[in-house]
Order: C-alpha cells, then structure tokens, then sequence
C-alpha cells in the first residue's frame, strides 16, 4: 500500500505543498471545506466592488485535475485520532493517514467579544468578502432613501476597526467608492459627504511597518477624506452604532479588521499553543513527539530569528515547499532536511489608488510607483493565464474608467434590521 499523505487546508500552504509532492510515491487526499482556493490578499477588493468572486479563487478540482494521484474531498475537519492515525469529519468519516499536514489557516477574533460579529463583519472568505460588498452598496441606497437627516448620516458613516494593511486598504478603497466612483450616480445625497472612520487601538498604522511608511500611509489615507483614529479602542458595537473609547457614533456599516486566531488544529491535536492559537511546531514544522504530524502557515507558531513567522502567503508557502522536501525525503528513507528557514520577501500594503507603501528592508518605496509594483507583484501571483488577465483587465479598466465593475447587490439582506 502507498504511503497515504492527508493534507487539510487547500489554501496557500497546502495547495503548495501538493503541488510540490507531484510525483511522489505517495497517495494524497487534499480535504477543503470549501471547493476553491483563495487569493485572500484581494479579497478586501472583492468587498469593495472593484473585483468579482471568480477572479480570485478557483476550484480545487480544476487546479489539480492533471494529478490523478489526489483525491480532493469538500468537507470540514473536525478532529484528528492520533492513537488511530485518522482524520476526523464532519460527516462522521475517519480518514486514515501515515502523514497529515494540517494547513488550515486562521479566523477572525473578537478580543472577547463575538457577540460584535454580527454587527462588524470580518474578512476572511469569499462570502466576507460579499456581505461586505453588500453592506457597503446598502448603505449608499439607505441613505438615499432617507428622509431624517440623522438616518441618512449614519448610513453615511463607516468604521473600520484596524489599522494593519487590510483596514488600510478598506478605507483607501471605500473613500475611492465614496469620493471618486458613486458622486455622479446618486441625486438625493452626495456620497462624497461620506464620514469613513479608520480606528485603531494602538499608536500608529501599519505598525509592522517602518514609522515613515506608516506615516505617509495615514497622510494618504487623510488625504482622501478617511479619519485616522488612532490609540483609539472601540469599546462597544451594535446595530446602531460604534463606540470609541466613551463616545457612540452613530454608524450602520462597522468592518472589523482587528484580529485573527489560528484555526483549532490545536484543540484536534491535544497539542500546546500560543496566545493566537497556533500550532507550537519544532524546526522541522512536525509536532513535537509525533513527527508522522506536520502543521504549517497561519496556523504554526514556527520561529525565524527569535521572532514567530509572520502569517502571509509568501511564508504558507514557504512552509508548503519545506513540508514537500520534508516528505519526500521521509518517503526516500533519507534523513530530514535542513530545519526550516523563513526568508521574508518584504511588506507591501495599497492605500487606494495610486499610492501604496513597500518595505523590502533596504528598499522602501511609496507613491504611485509603489501602487504599480504592488499591482503587478499581485497579478504575477495569481492562478492561471486566466484569471492574471482578467484582473489586469478589471484593473486598467477601472482605473481608466474611475468605476468599479462589481457593484452587484446579489443577495438578501441577512443583516439586523438597522
Ligand atoms: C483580507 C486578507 C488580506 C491579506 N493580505 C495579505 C497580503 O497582502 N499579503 C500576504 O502575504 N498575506 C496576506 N494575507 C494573509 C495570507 O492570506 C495568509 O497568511 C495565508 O492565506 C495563510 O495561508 P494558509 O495556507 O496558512 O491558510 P489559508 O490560505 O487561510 O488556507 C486555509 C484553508 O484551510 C481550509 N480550512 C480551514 N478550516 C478547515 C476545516 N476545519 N476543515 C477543512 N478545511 C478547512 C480553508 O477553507 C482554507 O482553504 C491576507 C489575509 C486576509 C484575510
């Protein structure tokens, strides 16, 4: 019998890793409880209506259809019997396993508080990704709808609560919609009287930046009429409202961007964990005392230079590409490699259009040129001829047109009443 490998998480670490198992000796089951894989770094543009769903996730069929070898299975992880080597379903399943990669990525967190999801939104999935869309375009035709002036201003206000690089790409690109896209559609209000809150705990944002680039980042940012709020806590959300430090806004659309917590790999493993739920891996990715286990991207605590790898694609990545080498020299009865050695590629975040920042270390770079090299570092990353044209596309396109192309309302409004 062929040594079966279980890969969990379909998503920038695992997809990696199968695909670098190709011609492996080795049965591979691949089990996602979604049937795509996301590029979740464009998600938030999804949200934003300059992109559509299908531009930045792709089934996991279609990407390893030319792999007989991998039997990809739509169904969520439940648990994992260590004792019985099996991989535990929702549907009550037991998947058998000689190695399992657990790559199962993160979620939001609260801080506490997840009776403030339903009202704040977090984005992580393409359905996020939607009900943001959704609620952001509500809004806009509440507040048209409007005839108390009130009413219409707090529809006319957006929070977003975070100041790392997704909630500075979600405020740059809803002060875009705001300002630049929806002036000339509506008659009854003026979009650009929209009130777009960035509000942020600590002192500054993008802290993981170099103070300067989190400087021009919130000069940007200001510029385009969002509020920096920062060193500011949101203490309370509802239905109606946000509340900073003491004082409630009025406001119906809040966007969380805060925190995330490492899926429960942990909780399956019986295995300890760090304050976000990680996974603690040895050098190697592998459990500590059970090396037939293998943890990887967002939801390993891994060190590299006394610090935790940081939870971005390129470091899932890495990690997929070491679990492979890892695997197939286990599988070649050959001792294991090198322990893993993260190389960070830099940081980069947009801020809307035409400015962005990038630190590389030496190299650090704002403006619109920044903006040009994010763009075409994004496009180059995508799945596919495919859909690296259609975004490039979408992309000139809006930016030539100043609309953005995705303004559909499609689903029912499954918020609160507001
Ligand atoms: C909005 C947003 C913007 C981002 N922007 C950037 C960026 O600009 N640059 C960057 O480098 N990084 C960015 N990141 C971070 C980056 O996307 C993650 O670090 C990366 O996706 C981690 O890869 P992963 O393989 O560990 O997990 P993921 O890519 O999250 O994949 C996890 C997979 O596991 C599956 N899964 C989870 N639980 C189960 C279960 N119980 N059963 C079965 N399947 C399960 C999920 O469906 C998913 O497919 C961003 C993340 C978000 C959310």
């Amino acid at each position: 019998m062929k040594h079966r490998v279980v890969v969990v998480g379909a998503g920038f670490a695992g997809l990696q890793l199968v695909q670098d198992l190709a011609g492996a000796d080795c049965a591979i089951t691949l089990i996602d409880q979604r049937n795509h894989h996301l590029f979740q770094p464009l998600l938030y543009q999804v949200a934003t209506t300059l992109l559509a769903t299908s531009e930045i996730a792709w089934p996991i069929r279609r990407v390893l259809r030319g792999r007989p070898e991998v039997v990809t299975l739509l169904a969520r992880v439940t648990g994992v019997d260590r004792d019985a080597g099996q991989v535990v379903l929702d549907n009550g399943d037991r998947i058998p396993f000689d190695t399992l990669v657990l790559a199962t990525g993160a979620r939001h967190a609260y801080f506490g508080h997840d009776e403030w999801e339903a009202d704040a939104p977090g984005l992580k999935t393409l359905e996020d990704a939607t009900t943001i869309r959704r609620h952001l375009l509500l809004a806009f035709e509440r507040a048209e709808l409007a005839h108390d002036p009130a009413e219409r201003d707090a529809n006319l206000t957006f929070a977003i609560i975070g100041g790392g690089p997704t909630g500075v790409e979600l405020a740059g690109i809803v002060a875009d919609l705001a300002h630049r896209v929806l002036p000339r559609e509506f008659r009854r209000i003026d979009t650009r009287t929209a009130r777009i809150m960035l509000i942020e705990a600590g002192p500054r944002v993008l802290p993981v930046f170099p103070q300067g680039l989190s400087d021009y980042a919130a000069a940007a940012l200001q510029r385009r009429g969002v509020q920096v709020l920062t060193g500011q806590p949101v203490t309370g959300i509802s239905a109606r409202d946000v509340t900073i430090g003491e004082s409630p806004v009025p406001c119906r659309t809040v966007i969380w961007a805060a925190g995330v917590q490492a899926s429960p790999a942990a909780e399956w493993l019986g295995a300890p964990a760090d304050r976000a739920g990680r996974v603690m891996v040895d050098a190697h990715l592998t459990l500590p005392g059970d090396p037939r286990i293998l943890v990887l991207g967002d939801t390993a605590h891994v060190e590299a230079d006394g610090k935790p790898v940081p939870g971005l694609a390129p470091a899932a990545k890495q990690q997929g590409r070491y679990a492979a080498a890892l695997i197939k020299a286990r599988l070649a009865g050959k001792p294991f490699p090198k322990p893993f050695r993260y190389v960070h590629q830099g940081n980069l975040a947009t801020i809307g259009r035409n400015a962005a920042v990038i630190d590389l270390g030496r190299i650090r770079m704002t403006g619109w040129l920044a903006w040009w090299i994010w763009g075409i570092a994004h496009v180059y990353f995508l799945i596919g001829v495919r859909s690296r044209l259609a975004v490039a596309i979408s992309w000139l396109w809006s930016f030539l047109s100043r609309q953005n192309p995705a303004r559909l309302i499609t689903q029912k409004d499954t918020a609160r009443r507001r």
